[in-house]
């Protein structure tokens, strides 16, 4: 039987995992919300960017994406929270609060 890696998630049953010594599927994170356990998500302050976009390439996840040459929305269902976009912004144009 072959497992159909998109059912699989935090909530999957036993049943539902791979066989072991099975490679079901190439790996890839566009079928998961791998940000979703996220404690801290940053916020944009739109008014404050000045569209440099040094903090596009610092994300590990690439949840900055580039839409007509400006500094998109976070993909939140991506992001882990850590940060590093903060500190990449020398405008202060981004800021951490913490996920309800
Ligand atoms: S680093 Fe800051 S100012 Fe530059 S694009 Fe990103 S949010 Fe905007
Ligand atoms: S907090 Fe981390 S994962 Fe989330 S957008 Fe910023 S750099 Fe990327």
């Amino acid at each position: 039987m072959r497992t159909d890696i998109r059912n699989l998630g935090v909530k999957a049953g036993w049943k539902a995992l791979t066989e072991g010594m099975i490679i079901a599927g190439a790996g890839t994170s566009r079928e998961f919300n791998t940000g979703e356990w996220s404690t801290d998500k940053p916020v944009f302050l739109e008014e404050k960017c000045k569209q440099c976009l040094l903090c596009v390439p610092v994300c590990p996840d690439s949840c900055i994406p580039v839409v007509d040459y400006k500094r998109g929305a976070f993909d939140y269902g991506h992001c882990k929270g850590c940060g590093i976009c903060v500190k990449s912004c020398p405008f202060g144009a981004i800021t951490m609060e913490g996920v309800e």
